[in-house]
């Protein structure tokens, strides 16, 4: 029989934990002979998931865990789940019962008789969302496919089930930053994207801060995209166009009207606004290097210290 490995990153998930685990075992229960394992990561919590985590994993063989170091971040507890799961099939899901688990027989539908490598999950609306935050995710969205060759589908979670070619793909790149958006759209393969109503959270609370979807964000661009890289060039292009009129204008007046001295004001715009925008070209490139010095010193993406064997 098929087995699938269901992947899910935990931070201080305490509250959400018992309930996802009981929609998870019925959807494993309907979905009957299919052989299930339920990895779960717990990202380095500190509100008592780990010991929730030790006590599913008493009850129920299949229950599997990997307890970080310390709080590594949703991208490197995802990247262990896939790392150490030993499904056919893995799917990815969050704790909070926002990527349902009752999607899954129609993903697994898609993979294993529609011919599909990978089934993802696209949420079709926002609700329950501030409206600037919802505003920012579009631009974004548009932004990073028009200026990176990874399609990044607006409104895509990060649950969906893959298969095992698909998933040794996602693996081979080794990258330090990872964002798996991009990941996923970048390796390719056939997806099917299966739409559904946006849910809240079941209990706890989000840990994503506008600021720190915004740094992700940045984030996400700079690891796809080299275009702002750009950035400097086409502006210092742009400059030199607007300088040699005004060179033209100068030399024109100076010739017709003399020599008047004065403009300092002027003077002092053009100097604020060049200095402005090559500190702004200094800094894309410092975020580029920056990304590159943490890629080249080869840190591991995360550590474990538990796991359902116990201390590693
Ligand atoms: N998560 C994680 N590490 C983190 C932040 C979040 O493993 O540093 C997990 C979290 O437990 C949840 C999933 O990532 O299962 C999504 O997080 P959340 O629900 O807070 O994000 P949202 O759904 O609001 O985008
Ligand atoms: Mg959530």
């Amino acid at each position: 029989m098929p087995k699938i490995s269901i992947v899910v990153p935990c931070y201080n998930e305490r509250e959400a934990l018992p309930l996802f685990f009981r929609e998870i075992v019925r959807t494993a229960e309907e979905m009957a002979p299919v052989e299930f394992e339920f990895l779960f990561v717990d990202d380095g919590s500190s509100d008592g998931t780990l010991s929730g985590l030790r006590m599913l994993a008493e009850q129920d063989v299949r229950v599997r865990f990997l307890s970080f170091s310390r709080n590594f971040g949703k991208e490197a507890a995802m990247l262990a789940g896939l790392e150490a799961a030993t499904g056919d099939y893995v799917a990815t899901m969050d704790a909070d019962l926002q990527d349902p688990p009752s999607l899954l027989p129609a993903l697994y539908h898609a993979v294993t008789e529609e011919g599909y490598d990978c089934a993802a999950t696209r949420r079709i609306n926002r609700d329950g969302e501030p409206p600037v935050r919802s505003f920012c995710a579009r631009m974004f969205y548009k932004l990073i496919n028009h200026i990176s060759d990874a399609d990044i589908v607006d409104g895509a979670r990060d649950y969906r089930l893959m298969c095992r070619r698909m998933v040794d793909a996602v693996l081979s790149l080794h990258e330090y930053n990872r964002f798996s958006k991009g990941i996923f759209g970048w390796v390719g393969f056939q997806t099917k994207w299966v739409p559904f109503v946006n849910v809240e959270r079941a209990a706890g609370e989000t840990k994503w801060s506008f600021w720190k979807l915004f740094l992700y964000s940045v984030e996400g661009i700079i690891a796809f995209s080299t275009a702002p890289l750009a950035v400097a060039s086409v502006l210092g292009g742009l400059l030199c166009v607007v300088a040699f009129l005004f060179i033209l204008v100068i030399v024109f007046k100076t010739l017709a009207f003399g020599d008047s001295v004065g403009g300092w004001p002027s003077m002092m715009c053009v100097i604020l606004f060049l200095g402005g925008i090559q500190l702004f070209c200094i800094g894309i490139l410092g975020q580029y290097l920056a990304k590159t010095y943490l890629e080249t010193k080869k840190r591991p993406i995360y550590l474990i210290r538990e796991t359902e064997k116990g201390l590693k």
